[in-house]
């Protein structure tokens, strides 16, 4: 089924309104993108692929103070690592156009200079019920104000000191059309410009301008820029003589328990709450990435939550589930014991091992089948045994028996307790002619998973969890902070890790292999079940 905007796209084309469409995903390059992004992305490289078209990568780079090349080049790597090709355009290329635009305006009676204050104009622009005041400098003459333009423009005056505003209407009940500012003076150095110049263009007149110079026909943006639109359709009504693009709106993704402002995230990196901008908890796509997650995953789950004209939340779980979903076809299955526990075979001889066979994928025979050797000395996990069970516990326990995946049954013989009441060791024995696979004598209600302590692989695994905890009533997301985000393992795994980058832990969940340190797996997504939930 098309949504709304392909709704629109489909009648646009077949009335001849538009013969090509050309979409444009526009970050500002003031941090890094997250999953909120994604969407935007998905979006309208989505639209430039079903109908044939194509969707430019523009970086809105008309702020000088917060932008900087390295959020550039992030966000480059982050659109085409989630498929998007085509070309990169930067709105900073265009600031000659714009300020073209803009003297027009001021030549056409339709933008004079002002010395408002931020402050003062917040004042003075009146509120939805009251009109707002006309400045004293509205009817200035059309010469003063080219002049002070150029003044602007040529470095003579103080940033803040002077503005360039639209004369549009200080009594509209749309307060985005009062006069709004559309340049001002800041002495800064741009990061593709230079010191080349010193007035900049406010977001709701260059945008129209950015869109129009690079022909986008449909320009898709969040719901808050709807009040805009008037505002987006009166500068290209007053500047632009060309065919004019046209500004859709749709929801923006919200994620539970998840910040989707890069100016939040760079605090969290800037404060060094979170290991920079690709810290596996990040809702950042780079952060995403380290953590395991595909780009298949993540369009994915951009289809799944669909396009809508009304605000909602997603819960987490529905990414999830697309990683999962994802995963649980692609991911070799291994052992992985994340908190050891020593067990110890007692019906055999020291230097003892023993090959099992297991499955590389339980659905897909095609995956093949690896060996392994059970030996003497094995660990287990921690939670496998229980010297004081819990009804309906089918793992180790005094007087109990489990099977080792893909390997014997063993029976509890005995353990070492420390003096603080931890249990250091376990003893078991295997049980005769139970090997899996074959017609077992007895049977065992629980399978545990296992490494040979003499031929495993030491690796680090690290689980994750949300960076914040539930609202709670509170506002400030500083107050908010989760404090076990991140919990470390120093983990045992079969050899078999060695050999590849993602793996599904068994019964511990999908792990994917740190891109900056060897040997760390960070946890992807958890698994829904284990073996022992599913028998
Ligand atoms: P932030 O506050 O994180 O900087 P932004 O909207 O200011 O977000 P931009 O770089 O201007 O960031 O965004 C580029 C594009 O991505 C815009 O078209 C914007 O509408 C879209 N976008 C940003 N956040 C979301 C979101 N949560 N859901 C969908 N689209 C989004
Ligand atoms: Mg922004």
């Amino acid at each position: 089924m098309a949504n709304f905007i392909e709704e629109i796209i489909e009648k646009d084309l077949a009335d001849g309104t538009v013969d090509e469409i050309v979409t444009r995903f526009p970050p500002e390059p003031n941090g890094y993108l997250h999953i909120g992004h994604a969407k935007a992305i998905c979006l309208n490289t989505g639209l430039a692929k079903k109908y044939g078209g194509k969707c430019n990568l523009r970086f809105d780079d008309t702020n000088p103070v917060k932008e900087d090349e390295e959020f550039v080049n992030s966000i480059i790597d982050d659109v085409k690592w989630l498929g998007w090709e085509g070309d990169v355009y930067y709105a900073s290329d265009y600031f000659a156009v714009m300020y073209d635009c803009a003297v027009k305006l001021i030549r056409a009676g339709k933008a004079y200079v002002d010395d408002i204050s931020p402050e003062e104009m917040k004042e003075r622009r009146g509120t939805l019920t009251e009109p707002g005041q006309e400045s004293a400098h509205r009817n200035r003459p059309i010469e003063e104000s080219l002049r002070l333009f150029e003044d602007m423009r040529a470095g003579r005056v103080g940033d803040g000191e002077l503005v360039l505003r639209a004369k549009i209407d200080m009594a509209s009940p749309n307060i985005n059309m009062r006069d709004p500012i559309i340049y001002r003076v800041v002495h800064a150095t741009h990061h593709r410009q230079g010191d080349k110049w010193c007035v900049y263009p406010m977001y709701d007149f260059a945008h129209p301008i950015e869109d129009a110079v690079e022909g986008v026909t449909h320009s898709v943006c969040t719901l808050e820029f709807e009040d805009h639109r008037p505002l987006y359709d009166w500068v290209l009504d007053n500047c632009w003589t060309g065919r004019k693009p046209h500004q859709y709106e749709f929801a923006r993704l919200n994620i539970a328990r998840t910040i989707m402002s890069k100016r939040y995230l760079k605090k969290l990196v800037d404060e060094g709450v979170v290991d920079g901008w690709d810290d596996p908890r990040m809702p950042t796509l780079a952060g995403f990435r380290r953590r395991g997650y595909t780009p298949s995953a993540i369009r994915e789950f951009c289809d799944r939550i669909g396009v809508a004209k009304a605000n909602s939340e997603v819960e987490t779980g529905q990414l999830e589930s697309c990683m999962r979903d994802e995963l649980n076809e692609t991911a070799p299955r291994i052992m992985a014991v994340l908190e050891p526990l020593e067990l110890v075979i007692t019906n055999r001889p020291d230097g003892w091992s023993e090959e099992v066979t297991l499955d590389n994928h339980p659905q897909r025979p095609e995956a093949g089948v690896r060996t392994y050797a059970m030996g003497k000395r094995m660990y287990i996990e921690r939670s496998d045994f229980s010297l004081d069970p819990p009804p309906k516990y089918y793992r180790l326990k005094p007087d109990g028996a489990v099977r080792l995946k893909g390997g014997y049954i063993v029976r509890y013989v005995g353990c070492d307790v420390a003096a603080d009441g931890s249990v250091g060791r376990v003893y078991a024995e295997i049980v005769e002619g139970t090997m899996s696979g074959g017609d077992s004598p007895v049977k065992a209600k629980g399978v545990i998973h296992w490494v040979n302590a003499d031929d495993c692989a030491a690796v680090t695994a690290v689980r994750y969890d949300y960076l914040l905890l539930p609202a709670d009533g509170k506002t400030d997301f500083s107050e908010r902070l989760n404090p076990s985000s991140k919990t470390v393992y120093n983990a045992f795994a079969e050899p078999a890790v060695r050999g590849g980058k993602v793996f599904q832990f068994m019964r511990q969940g999908y792990f994917t292999e740190d891109c900056r340190h060897a040997g760390v797996f960070n946890e992807t997504v958890g698994l829904k079940d284990t073996f022992n939930a599913k028998k």
